[in-house]
């Protein structure tokens, strides 16, 4: 091959500024699609095409030179990957794994097949049926298709319960009591070898029900961190494809650890491991996509990761208190670029290295008080005049 590899990125979010960022260092081309020309990876891909990533002919005509395919969202056409496959494109993560974890109700069957501990599930194509399943009450209705960031998914008590406009197929699933929720990313290497980052806790903010901010390594017993790994490994394994695997599970009140759902490609969770592992998670991708060897995953330090979401309406993105924070030592700012920021919106996030947990979470409060995005138009806030 007369030119460098080519890799066709379908999606062009935060996930794929930051593989950018890191594949940048390497002599290797991407390539992005995706249906906003304003997206994060716009002006950084060596080839950006406004499309959608979910129509099988424009993802074929995309990738049509590209030597790798890999995707940095869930919803994109599968039938262009299998097909993509079969012309011997290496595409990470593979069709039959992303075919799986599109649809919640394949994912538990693949999980319970699998023999990997899961929250117990009935698949419901009708909302009335719920009360049919008293022993999953009360419980979540979650819609196989289309769910991200907590859409999708709805507590019940029973049908009662259920808004006339949310739709099925549904899998209902039983409440578990959760101590902590826990994300850990395995890495699958094209030689098979596996290895798994240390379990992330995820804090969540109840109003948004997005993650507020996680901490790395979980705040965990030595014995549960182990296990999470271990069983993100056997995750990871029984897909049996090369790339990453964030693994979600919950931390049950009696010590169980349940897989929730798996992401198999970068994930919010994993952002710390750009600043905290030697090797992080969006370089393990380049590997995998290389078919290199697997990174180094251990851990210097402690770490915690807040998000910067968007705060006091819609418009052009500012952060305040960048001095603030800044001035923090081990403190890292990560701007996704996007153009607009709105109310709940992902704009950015703040990791923090430490070595004890007291300075990690004096950080944390800090980030979160100073750190804001909010709409340019919002008033100024008073400056501190400079003599
Ligand atoms: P999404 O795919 O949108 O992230 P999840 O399936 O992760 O949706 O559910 C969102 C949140 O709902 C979880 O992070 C957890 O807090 C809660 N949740 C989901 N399933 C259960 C369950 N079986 N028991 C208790 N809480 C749950």
């Amino acid at each position: 091959m007369d030119r460098p590899l080519r890799i066709a990125l379908l999606g062009g979010g935060q996930l794929g500024r930051m593989f950018i960022e890191n594949a940048l260092r390497y002599d290797v081309e991407v390539h992005v699609l995706d249906p906003d020309a304003a997206c994060p990876c716009a002006w950084l891909a060596h080839r950006f095409v406004q499309g959608a990533f979910n129509d099988r002919d424009t993802v074929m005509r995309f990738a049509a030179d590209a030597d790798v395919i890999g995707i940095e969202i869930e919803h994109v056409s599968v039938e262009a990957l299998e097909l993509l496959e079969r012309q011997g494109k290496v595409v990470v993560p593979a069709a039959n794994t992303l075919r799986t974890i599109q649809d919640k109700g394949l994912q538990k069957e693949f999980y319970v097949k699998h023999g990997i501990p899961t929250p117990a599930y009935a698949r419901i194509e009708r909302a009335a049926q719920v009360d049919t399943f008293p022993q999953l009450l009360p419980g979540f209705l979650k819609t196989t298709t289309g769910g991200y960031d907590g859409k999708g998914v709805q507590p019940v008590t029973g049908t009662a319960d259920i808004p006339d406009d949310f739709n099925g197929p549904y899998i209902l699933e039983k409440q578990v009591a959760i101590a902590k929720e826990l994300a850990v990313i395995a890495v699958r290497g094209s030689d098979g070898r596996t290895a798994a980052y240390d379990p992330v806790e995820m804090v969540f903010n109840p109003e948004l029900n997005l993650v507020d901010h996680l901490l790395a390594p979980a705040r965990c017993e030595p014995e549960v961190i182990e296990e999470a790994k271990a069983l993100a490994m056997q995750v990871a394994g029984a897909f049996g494809g090369t790339g990453i695997y964030a693994v979600e599970m919950f931390l049950t009140t009696d010590g169980a650890l349940l897989v929730n759902e798996t992401a198999p490609r970068a994930h919010n969770s994993g952002h710390y491991t750009i600043e905290a592992c030697p090797s992080s998670q969006f370089d393990q991708l380049l590997r995998a996509y290389m078919q290199w060897p697997i990174g180094d995953v251990r851990m210097h330090g402690l770490a915690a990761m807040v998000n910067l979401v968007g705060e006091g309406g819609s418009g052009t993105p500012r952060l305040e208190g960048t001095d603030n924070i800044l001035g923090r030592p081990a403190t890292f700012i990560h701007l996704y670029g996007k153009a607009k920021t709105r109310t709940g919106r992902k704009m950015g996030h703040v990791t923090v290295i430490a070595s004890k947990e007291e300075e990690i979470d004096e950080s944390v409060a800090a980030i979160k008080a100073h750190g804001k995005v909010v709409p340019m138009n919002r008033m100024e806030p008073v400056k501190h005049q400079r003599q």
